[in-house]
């Protein structure tokens, strides 16, 4: 027994040693020793174009016979007037009327060109929520060093901080050594494919290699994520996929007085509940891996010892991450009934009976994966599983944070948010970027804006706004990216 002890301690002992050593080892990826970017001056006049911006009623429906086309065609001409530089020495071409193009040549075509995207049509501001905005929210108002007003945050800012980046450069003589593209969608918030989509297409068929696409995303995170209370700079290097699909079940109804041991509701309500039951499989490897390997270094010492010894910890990490929603749907495709149709009267057994369950399908699964497996589980020939193929979209592979790509944006978030941690991290949302997944290996997903907590919800909400020196810090961070970029 004694002897047995001794092995135990010095086997603890050993493990603890392993633990430690993997802990020091597990070190920083930060990029330290950057320079500060050069302050860009930009005037009053920037702010009022922004603000101007977010007057044009750009508001993407559904039903595309809803919207109202001459704001999308007068934000055209908005642009052409307030950058007139940019409109004269760029190319621009048009997808779909309103998806907007730009092509800043460089120098050398031995260089990739760089995408950088950014979509100006806005989501409505729902009806009776229009008091609860301290200022109306197309008014583009500037009050205290505030621009408030819906699309300030997405994505507004980032189509107009991009424009005065290139307009500023152009002013001060600057001519890029690699292409520069910027893309602009109309439709970004209702699928993207009039716009994004379109203008992907036109990319694969000529053929064009890109460095790196840098659409919206992630954000400056000022109070910083679980674990982390730091300013973190989040870079989706990835986005969920999506896919709806509709089970059914048609049986031969009759009256309820002698109804069969199951009716169709009863089929379909069953296979909901194993589909429940039977989550999919909670993985690490879509983005949280990556995640871990650039915030956990800057974490506390336990923390670090945890991260910095998945082998062992990967369960547990599950365990507690999977515990929150938000958590969940980081780990795993998630599985949310959404609708349930059947029956029409109380006396009569229900024909048919359909469910719709809509999953988010995570980097690595796919449409065909999902579909596959939700058989598998349902097991019941009866119930026909149907794919709602309209909306549905693949998840975006990784994009790798190792390649120089990265580095890039790395050391231009550095220089322009000094005390940031930057980390990658997989966007739960769709953005357009994800229709240039399939012919760039290096999308990343950050717009240079700072949120927390409380702003977030004001995307896609209440009382849009944002600080205008935060919006100045965006046009900086463009210059800067453009800049460093040239090599
Ligand atoms: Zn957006």
């Amino acid at each position: 027994m004694k002897k047995f002890l001794r092995w135990f301690l010095l086997g603890l002992f050993l493990l603890a040693v392993i633990l430690v050593i993997n802990t020091f080892r597990f070190s920083s990826r930060q990029l330290t020793g950057v320079a500060p970017a050069p302050p860009v001056a930009v005037g009053d006049s920037a702010v009022d174009r922004f603000a101007q911006a977010l007057r044009y009623r750009t508001v993407s429906f559904t039903d595309y016979s809803l919207t109202d086309t001459t704001q999308f065609e007068a934000f055209g001409a908005f642009l052409k007037r307030s950058f007139p530089l940019m409109h004269s020495r760029l190319k621009l071409e048009t997808f779909n009327r309103y998806g907007l193009l730009y092509e800043w040549k460089g120098r050398n075509p031995a260089l990739k060109p760089i995408l950088l995207m950014a979509h100006y049509d806005v989501v409505p501001v729902i009806q009776g929520t229009e008091r609860m905005w301290p200022r109306p929210p197309f008014a583009g108002r500037v009050d205290g060093g505030i621009i408030y007003g819906r699309g300030t945050r997405d994505d507004k800012g980032c189509v107009m901080a991009i424009s005065e980046a290139v307009e500023w450069l152009l002013k001060g003589g600057f001519q890029p050594e690699r292409t520069v593209y910027l893309a602009f969608g109309q439709d970004e918030e209702t699928l993207g494919k009039r716009g994004a989509e379109a203008i992907a297409k036109a990319f694969k068929q000529r053929n064009i290699d890109l460095e790196y696409v840098l659409d919206e995303g992630g954000t400056v995170k000022t109070d910083g994520i679980p674990g982390l209370k730091k300013p973190v700079a989040l870079v989706g290097i990835s986005e969920k996929g999506y896919v709806s699909l509709e089970l059914t079940v048609v049986a031969s109804g009759g009256h309820s007085s002698m109804p069969p041991p199951q009716t169709s509701i009863g089929m379909v309500a069953e296979a909901v509940d194993r589909l429940q039951k039977n989550p999919f499989p909670a993985r690490l490897d879509a983005g949280l891996a990556q995640m871990f390997a650039y915030t956990g270094p800057e974490m506390s010492f336990g923390q670090r010892l945890v991260f910095a010894n998945d082998w062992l910890f990967a369960p547990l990490v599950k365990r507690i991450i999977g515990q929150t929603n938000s958590g969940n749907a980081l780990i795993r495709t998630t599985t949310a009934p959404t609708i349930f149709k059947a029956g029409a009267k109380d006396n009569v057994l229900p024909i048919d009976a359909t469910a719709t369950v809509n999953f988010r399908i995570l980097p690595g699964e796919s449409i065909a994966s999902v579909t596959k497996r939700v058989k598998e589980v349902i097991d019941n020939e009866q119930v026909k599983v149907t794919v709602m193929s309209a909306s549905s979209t693949e998840p975006s592979p990784l994009s790798d944070p190792d390649d120089p790509a990265f580095t890039k944006l790395h050391r231009t978030i550095k220089s322009v948010f000094p005390e940031v941690v930057v980390t990658p991290f997989l966007v739960l949302g769709g953005t357009d970027s994800k229709y240039f997944a399939r012919i760039c290996p290096n999308v990343y997903r950050f717009s240079p804006m700072l949120t927390d907590e409380a702003s977030i919800p004001t995307i896609h909400g209440t009382n849009e706004r944002m600080p205008v020196d935060d919006y100045r810090n965006m046009i900086r961070f463009y210059v800067t990216l453009i800049r460093n970029s040239q090599n």
